[in-house]
């Protein structure tokens, strides 16, 4: 079972990793923004520190972005309430502990793995 996060425990997580330098291994998935996970890499390396999504919640395809921004802004706010944020897992690196977004976009012929930095300057 993986824990479901509220906003504090987030914002704690996001805080106490801000600092963590990128290794190696994890350098090709930090964005500020979302991006698609690079098809050599396997997030299942990644563990999972909790989830942000609800079990057995509607699902819900409203975005938040009172500024203007959009879902690929580098800037777009993380409002755990909103899509994709209510579908999305907190992922580290193992190696050096980097925090992570990440969630799997369902279109009609593909999967989409999509992963983001969590910054907590965007955690609103
Ligand atoms: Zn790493």
């Amino acid at each position: 079972m993986i824990q479901k996060l509220t906003r504090h425990q987030l914002l704690y997580i996001a805080m106490s990793r801000k600092d963590v330098q990128p290794c190696e291994e994890c350098v090709p998935l930090c964005c500020p923004g979302w991006i698609s996970v690079p098809g050599y890499f396997d997030v299942r390396t990644l563990k999972v520190l909790g989830t942000l999504r609800t079990e057995g919640a509607q699902e819900c395809w409203d975005e938040y972005h009172p500024d203007g921004t959009n879902l690929w802004s580098l800037e777009a706010p993380i409002a755990i309430d909103h899509y994709p944020y209510d579908r999305s897992d907190v992922r580290e690196c193992v190696h050096c502990t980097r925090v992570f977004l990440h969630y799997t976009e369902y279109g009609g012929y593909y999967l989409d793995e999509r992963i983001r930095g969590l910054d907590p300057e965007f955690i609103v």
